[in-house]
């Protein structure tokens, strides 16, 4: 689970040099004659960008607004249409929407991502962009969905808010389609409070969306900040000098925390693969996991309440499935106008898939019993 769970002096000790050794300048550019070369979120996102061999990133407020900044930076709004899974947290719809263009949601397979098919059939003429997302961990089947970005020509988005650290082939998620999406928020595996960041392919995406996040600011090196030329439009999704300080102590834990969660992770599913009437969830090939969490289906939606119901009496929560799928299925979502979700289409294969799907939180700090209470809950349930 997440970076909340080792949180410590050295966070506090690399905020605290902002103060010590910046003369406290909380602005992530300029001010240059006060600041005594601290430069935290630039720091950050140079460090992001080597561990996870990504050519351009940028930090930013929060994972929505990270998604917000890839639609803007390809001139995505009205008119136009971006398809996503119908499996996700409300944020990847929601920055949708906000940007003006209309949200389509295929249904899932059993990777429980973007089924490939049904990402084809819903492409049409206003159709410029997928997002696709790296749902609690497990990559989706990129190879699929990149043969049909490019056959039809989008922009490949990913979400990759609880992939990072995972790969396809030899790449890190995120830098597989044109742009990525990571989130910083408490729940996720490396956390800045709040905050997220992008990585780009390509420099006029970056350059595009490194001036849309501050209101178009081109940061013009031939003039002080208020008489700066402007590229465009924009919005303010600036990460400040405290969450990036953060997030420099966050990344150097990230090796240590992405294998001793990979380690309880495997710990749990040799104690309960041979479990015959469960299925544990499916990777696509090429795809290595994020080890966010663990995830398995029931034969019906009655075991998977029940099994969540003898966990809880451990005293232990599932994550996410079944107990939050209403923030997290876009077939509960009447409330976003613009999916326009009619009787006949309410994901009916996502839902059947997702009702009897359960999910395992995978902490850092694990309890050492913790796979044994997993075993003995779902032989409880059976
Ligand atoms: C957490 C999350 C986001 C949004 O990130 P915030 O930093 O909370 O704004 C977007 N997409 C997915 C899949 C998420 O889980």
């Amino acid at each position: 689970m997440p970076g909340f769970e080792i949180i410590n002096k050295a966070e506090n000790k690399e905020v605290n040099s902002i103060f010590k050794d910046g003369n406290g300048v909380l602005f992530r550019q300029g001010f240059e004659n006060i600041r005594k070369n601290s430069y935290k979120v630039k720091t950050f996102e140079e460090k992001f960008r080597k561990k996870f061999k990504s050519k351009y990133s940028l930090a930013v407020t929060s994972g929505t607004s990270a998604l917000r900044v890839a639609l803007a930076c390809k001139n995505i709004g009205h008119g136009d249409e971006v398809i996503t899974q119908s499996f996700t947290f409300v944020a990847t719809v929601e920055a949708i929407v906000e940007s003006g263009a209309k949200p389509i949601c295929t249904e899932i397979d059993d990777t429980l991502n973007m089924c490939p098919k049904d990402l084809e059939k819903k492409i049409n003429k206003k159709t410029k962009a997928v997002i696709v997302v790296h749902m609690l961990g497990t990559g989706a089947n990129l190879s699929e969905i990149i043969k049909i970005c490019k056959k039809y020509n989008l922009i490949l988005i990913e979400d990759t808010a609880w992939g990072i650290g995972a790969k396809y082939k030899n790449k890190f998620l995120g830098n597989v389609g044109d742009i990525g999406t990571y989130s910083f928020d408490f729940a996720k595996s490396l956390t800045t409070g709040e905050g997220g960041m992008l990585v780009f392919q390509n420099k006029k995406n970056f350059l595009a969306a490194k001036a849309w996040h501050d209101h178009g600011h081109e940061n013009n090196p031939n003039y002080p900040r208020w008489e700066d030329t402007r590229s465009s439009s924009g919005f303010n999704f600036r990460m400040s000098e405290l969450q990036g300080a953060v997030g420099i102590a966050q990344l150097k834990k990230f090796n240590n925390l992405f294998n001793v969660q990979k380690k309880n992770r495997e710990k749990i599913i040799t104690k309960i693969k041979f479990i015959k009437s469960i299925k544990i969830r499916k990777k696509p090939i090429k795809t290595t996991e994020a080890p966010e969490s663990l995830i398995f289906s029931f034969k019906n939606k009655k075991l998977a309440k029940n099994f969540r119901i003898n966990l809880l009496k451990r005293g232990y929560s599932t994550k996410i499935l079944p107990e939050a799928i209403s923030w997290h299925f876009a077939g509960k979502w009447k409330h976003i106008k613009e999916l326009e979700l009619k009787k006949n289409n309410y994901f009916n294969k996502s839902k059947n898939i997702l009702n009897r799907s359960v999910s395992i939180p995978i902490f850092f700090k694990m309890k050492k019993n913790f796979p044994e209470i997993v075993l003995k809950s779902i032989e409880d349930t059976l």
